[in-house]
């Protein structure tokens, strides 16, 4: 490929840009970590890291992608052959289901459009056909990230509630986390998965497990195999800064960084705003395009990323090899069975105004130059929003 100046627009839905200081954060000394000063970070992490689930409960921090955090709420609280309920609404939401099945468990895999999130309705009924309480978890993904397709996790726990069941709810915020509002004590989740490689802004490396009193209890009586994942050691080392394995003593530099940006600089409700704002005025550049975004329901529209479905006839994967080689920027691709047809454009984690507009500025060349169908005006119609919402910021602050 030929020399492109200037920076790389990473719009894919995560990994993200991660901003400066958070690299020169990571780009300490690596220390001791059975010493007094690791022991401060790793407390300054784990606090921090609750504000960010918005609990009072345990969470963990593993040096592991999001997939280990995943395997680390099952492999935690169920037993070998329990029943779980998990709903295939897109490619996230289908492997999480797939490594269920691999470790033992008995899933009951209930088919979806990956155009909609869970149906309450559909998720009522199995819970009521199950009167001997059977199912042990329902697990569901909160942002699917191959679709952009939000679920309502309040709406979720609910219908739970509303029928008496007692399975644990496990829910996964790999691609929400630090960008859309999340409540994980509010909405009565047992276990939430999370990682670093999106809305906190850091490289991938760490993932996380946010555990209600609920879910520790069902640890204790967990005989599911496993070591490397275990709660309760972690938990107990945890308590005094240290972790009971070497930690990612750098991406921990990286973690404390973001965290003071996120909780205490810009405020997690400014943050959830700003991605809701972007994804507003992505969906409205789609819009004027003439394009559709591939999420059906407005109330479960992503605040993180929007996927775009392709007139038919057209391939995503050249459309994006264009923007990529002219405009150097990646675009999300389709995953699985929508492969070829949906591109995602990623609007989260460390992200401003005129990175939207430079971002959809390559949408918009890359459509016009590949030769996609399309209407021109897409970022005339979201910068008039930009401008629209800056003003009005700017006069409620006068
Ligand atoms: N869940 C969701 C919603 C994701 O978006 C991803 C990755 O993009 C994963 C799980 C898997 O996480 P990782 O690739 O960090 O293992």
């Amino acid at each position: 490929m030929r020399h492109q100046s200037g920076r790389h627009f990473l719009q894919i839905p995560g990994p993200t840009n991660v901003p400066d200081r958070v690299l020169r954060a990571i780009d300490n000394a690596t220390i001791d970590h059975r010493s007094a000063d690791f022991a401060e970070l790793g407390k300054a992490c784990l606090e921090g890291m609750k504000a960010v689930f918005q609990t009072k409960g345990d969470v963990v921090i593993f040096p592991a992608s999001g997939t280990g955090a995943w395997e680390a709420a099952l492999v935690n609280t169920l037993n070998p052959g329990d029943r779980v309920l998990a709903f295939d609404t897109g490619h996230f939401a289908s492997l999480w289901a797939k490594m269920a099945k691999g470790l033992g468990l008995n899933v009951d895999l209930v088919p979806g459009d990956w155009r909609r999130g869970v149906d309450p309705e559909m998720l009522r009924a199995r819970l009521q056909e199950d009167s001997r309480h059977e199912i042990q978890a329902v697990m569901v993904v909160h942002n699917e990230t191959s679709t952009g397709v939000k679920n309502n996790i309040a709406a979720i726990r609910k219908t739970m509630d509303a029928v008496g069941h007692p399975a644990l709810l496990l829910v996964d915020t790999i691609s929400s986390l630090a960008s859309m509002d999340y409540r994980h004590d509010e909405w009565g989740v047992d276990v939430t998965v999370g990682g670093s490689q999106k809305g906190l802004m850091l490289p991938p490396g760490l993932s996380f497990n946010a555990i209600s009193a609920r879910a520790l209890a069902a640890n204790q009586r967990s005989r599911m195999p496993k070591s490397y994942w275990r709660w309760d050691e972690m938990i107990e080392v945890n308590r005094k800064g240290y972790f009971p394995y070497t930690p990612a003593t750098n991406l921990l530099y990286g973690l404390r960084e973001a965290l003071k940006m996120l909780l205490e600089e810009e405020g997690l409700e400014n943050v959830f705003a700003r991605h809701d704002r972007h994804a507003d005025a992505t969906r409205r550049a789609v819009h004027a395009w003439g394009l559709e975004v591939f999420a059906q329901s407005p109330g479960e529209f992503s605040s993180s990323l929007t996927a775009v479905l392709m007139p038919p006839g057209h391939n995503e994967a050249e459309f994006r090899d264009v923007v990529l080689r002219n405009f150097n920027m990646s675009l999300g691709s389709g995953l699985s069975k929508i492969a070829g047809k949906v591109f995602r454009i990623g609007h989260l984690g460390s992200f401003n105004d005129l990175m939207l507009a430079g971002t959809l500025c390559g949408v918009e060349m890359g459509l016009e130059l590949s030769g996609v169908p399309h209407k021109s005006g897409g970022v005339a119609e979201a910068l008039a929003h930009l401008t629209a919402q800056a003003r009005e910021s700017s006069a409620a602050v006068r």
